[in-house]
């Protein structure tokens, strides 16, 4: 390992502490000051990290052995034995005994809000008895005419009595639950199945028609199956009672959700779909100190006239909670295996997937949102749909370009299917791709209904790499696994669990995944000089690791204990209790 040693002097410099006007004026004074009597209000450090392998994400000094923090903010990078003379009576020194210290993780585009993971039934299990016991019991304890709802069900990974994988379907459900109507979600969150019940109280008979970007899923006879896909989901909105989800439940979710994302390594994300209830939930969390990671919020679009009408704009907030962009969302899911492709889904040659919506409304969105000053994102796996969002961002720099010719840095979520063709106008438009990172790893078995060849496009975090495209990490958790030491896995192998590669092509070192997985998502916020890397000057967001992922056999980075998640210089995982 190749360690930095730097002089007195040219260590403060680097600090830069004083150019950013931190509390170390002159440290060669503050040096010969007197002991502190309490705290460290002579400058000193209040937490010193020492003896670490530090991968700093950060160029112009990218290996470091230990830094030191004040008043959230790292000051200092470089030695153990220069950092050490910072810290003083009352600093925290914490000794990483030769561990790997990375950035906080940041993940893109992600649903941090846990309502769900506190209210609804979870269905992340791999029989369809076990499902029919969670709908059971939760139905047990829902009063009559109230949705009992399943979340997490993931259609590929769950076995019948016999041992046969196969999905669930609406008779499953009835037995189950016969009086309540269900809904079982798809963990990918575009499909959902329904019973019977449900069906009736919305009025679903088999001779209704599928809604334009929605498709009632039927057997061979017609009959309705239960499985209900995109826009079609909405005859279900209104119908029957739900239980009411209340501030308080909200605000629990963030603490819940923060706590979870943190034991990960998470220290931002970006929260794909925000409502102002969500966003007042993160308020209350954070006032109450529950709150354990940032957030970058992206609003629905049905709340941009109220954005504008408040005078809020992309940048509002502050360093926890910070707005953000219009979210639209314009085709299907890969994990639902609908996404709008220009072949057709290999064994299913009329399926092309689903555009939830058309050419102008895509258009007519990105206008008024980019007409407007705010930055943008917009849900598209499928080739065909990541062209058209193309054109209306390419449309919109064109004709309302932002001051300087800067980018608008619009997002595409998930820009899953790309081809060279997009990759180049991406690229020439300054797009940000939030991609799935967990994916490869942990869907493997739905890759073969996208098929090996256009799996080498797919996923393509070395084509954005090359192309100059500043590609962040978005597990999208609940649809995948939200660890970021899985994606890191996930993109480095491009092995799915059971060890088959898909798009060994994609493949990436663990230096870039890494690039991915922290500044590039700083990037994405237009926070890659607040945080994103280990520098001097920047949030105090790291993550001490139990092993080393450069060190570690490829197929086991997942299992790297996350030892420390620290924000702003304040330990937020392990839970310290007082
Ligand atoms: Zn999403």
């Amino acid at each position: 390992m190749k360690t930095m040693k730097y002089t007195r002097g040219e260590f403060v410099r680097m600090g830069g502490a004083a150019a950013l006007g931190l509390a170390i004026p002159d440290a060669a004074e503050a040096l010969k000051a007197p002991a502190p009597q309490e705290g460290t209000q002579d400058g000193r450090a209040d937490l010193v990290v020492i003896n670490a392998r530090v991968y700093t994400v950060d160029d112009r000094m990218p290996r470091a052995e230990a830094f030191a923090v004040k008043h959230g903010r790292f000051i200092a990078v470089g030695s153990t034995g220069d950092v050490r003379n910072l810290a003083g009576r009352g600093t925290q020194v914490i000794d990483a005994e030769r561990m790997t210290v990375v950035p906080g993780f940041i993940d893109t585009h992600i649903h941090p809000q846990g309502v769900s993971d506190l209210l609804n039934a979870n269905c992340d299990v791999r029989t369809i008895a076990e499902i029919k016991e969670v709908l059971r019991k939760r139905a047990a304890e829902t009063p009559p005419g109230y949705w009992v709802e399943g979340f997490k069900y993931d259609d590929t990974k769950v076995k019948d009595a016999n041992g046969q994988f196969r999905r669930i379907n609406r008779w499953d459900l009835d037995e189950a639950v016969p009086n309540h109507p269900v809904r079982v979600s798809h963990r990918g969150g575009h499909i959902a199945w329904f019973n019977s019940k449900a069906l009736e109280m919305a009025r679903v008979t088999r001779d209704i028609k599928d809604p334009p970007g929605g498709r009632f899923d039927r057997r061979a006879d017609g009959e309705l199956t239960g499985l209900v896909e995109e826009r079609a989901t909405r005859v279900f909105s209104g119908v029957g009672k739900q239980v009411e989800v209340t501030r308080a439940h909200r605000q629990a979710g963030v603490k819940f959700a923060s706590e979870m994302m943190t034991a990960g390594g998470l220290t931002t994300v970006g929260d794909g779909g925000v409502s102002p209830d969500a966003a007042m939930a993160y308020q209350d969390a954070f006032a109450a100190g529950e709150m354990r990671y940032r957030v970058y919020l992206h609003y629905g679009a049905a709340n941009l006239e109220a954005l504008k009408a408040a005078g809020i704009y992309t940048g509002f907030g502050h360093d926890w909670i910070r707005f953000g962009m219009i979210k639209y969302s314009a085709d299907g899911s890969m994990s639902g295996r609908t996404a709008r492709l220009s072949q057709p889904y290999v064994g299913r040659p009329s399926d092309y997937g689903i555009l939830t919506m058309t050419e102008e409304e895509i258009r007519d969105g990105v206008e008024a949102a980019h007409r407007n000053g705010y930055q943008i994102e917009i849900h598209a796996n499928g080739d065909v749909t990541i062209d058209l969002v193309l054109k209306a961002y390419e449309r919109a720099h064109q004709l309302w370009p932002r001051a300087g010719g800067a980018f608008a840095r619009h997002q595409i979520e998930h820009s899953t299917v790309m081809n060279p063709d997009l990759l180049r106008r991406m690229a020439a438009v300054g797009v940000v791709p939030s991609m799935f990172t967990t994916y490869v790893y942990y869907h493997g078995e739905k890759w073969a209904e996208y098929g090996e060849d256009r799996m080498r496009s797919m996923f393509a975090a070395r084509s954005f790499l090359d192309h100059g495209i500043k590609v962040s990490a978005g597990s999208d958790y609940v649809p995948g696994p939200f660890e970021p030491l899985m994606g890191l896995q996930s993109m480095v192998t491009r092995k799915d669990y059971t060890g088959k590669v898909w798009g060994e092509n994609q493949r990436v070192t663990v230096d870039e995944a890494l690039r991915i997985s922290t500044i590039h998502g700083a990037y994405g916020s237009f926070e890659e000089d607040v945080k994103g890397s280990i520098t001097a000057g920047k949030l105090a967001d790291f993550v001490i690791l139990g092993q080393d992922p450069h060190d570690v056999d490829p197929d086991q980075i997942l299992k790297i204990p996350v030892v420390r998640t620290v924000v702003g210089g304040k330990t937020m995982h392990p839970i310290e209790r007082v």
